[in-house]
């Protein structure tokens, strides 16, 4: 039967879930960037004013490259935004900026989740390299029968890794929300706009889960059908 297995339709629907959201991702967070919040404030100052009023003065808010590039680094304690999010002033970017303050916050509060992945980076990162090549070798040796234990363990923790970004997605985005309200930062009327985008960067992160979920499948059939 080869290397092709009888279950590859299985990530056609993690493909088209992830090209959706994608899509879905471009289009309101570029809707949302043409549109100025009533506040006149950049994302760079919004998050400014959620980590002060969570105490954190000290936290750097850096401009970094690229389109959609913002994050929080919990190993350097700062904030990165991307420079459309760092100086516009956009409900999508003080959205964003205000998301990323949020993994600031969860860190400060001793979030689980957060620590829980946090801890899985260093396993994960070397699970996504290594489960691709145990399953080349497999192929090039003709063994991927005897391999297909080993990918499906390495990918099991892709999968982990994946699902407990979930949780610490929406927590960051639900606390982004709450302090832009509390602080003043965004209007009753802006809510809708800031919710749309934040829910949209987090179904991409749905689709990547969706997506593992389905290929971990497809390598469990092929291991029950071989024995
Ligand atoms: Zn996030």
């Amino acid at each position: 039967m080869g290397f092709i297995s009888s279950y590859w339709w299985l990530i056609i629907p993690g493909l088209l879930l992830g090209m959706y959201a994608q899509f879905k991702l471009m289009s309101v967070y570029g809707k949302y960037t043409r549109v100025g919040n009533a506040a006149g404030m950049t994302g760079a100052q919004a998050a400014r004013e959620v980590l002060d009023s969570a105490g954190l003065h000290n936290m750097p808010v850096n401009e970094v490259g690229g389109r959609l590039t913002d994050h929080y680094d919990p190993t350097k304690k700062a904030l990165f935004l991307s420079s459309d999010n760092y100086h516009g002033t956009s409900i999508a970017a003080v959205g964003v900026a205000a998301h990323e303050a949020g993994h600031a916050l969860q860190h400060k509060a001793a979030y689980g989740p957060l620590h829980i992945r946090m801890a899985m980076v260093p396993i994960t990162n070397f699970a996504s390299i290594a489960w691709g090549v145990i399953a080349m070798a497999g192929l090039f040796l003709g063994m991927l029968p005897q391999f297909l234990g080993i990918v499906i363990v390495l990918f099991t923790i892709i999968a982990a890794f994946q699902l407990i970004t979930l949780p610490v997605e929406y927590d960051a985005s639900r606390r982004a929300k709450e302090q832009l309200f509390r602080l003043g930062l965004i209007q009753e009327n802006e809510r809708v706009g800031v919710s749309k985008v934040l829910n949209a960067a987090a179904l991409t992160y749905v689709a990547a889960l969706v997506t593992s979920v389905l290929q971990l499948l497809q390598f469990v059939m092929m291991a029950r059908d071989r024995r």
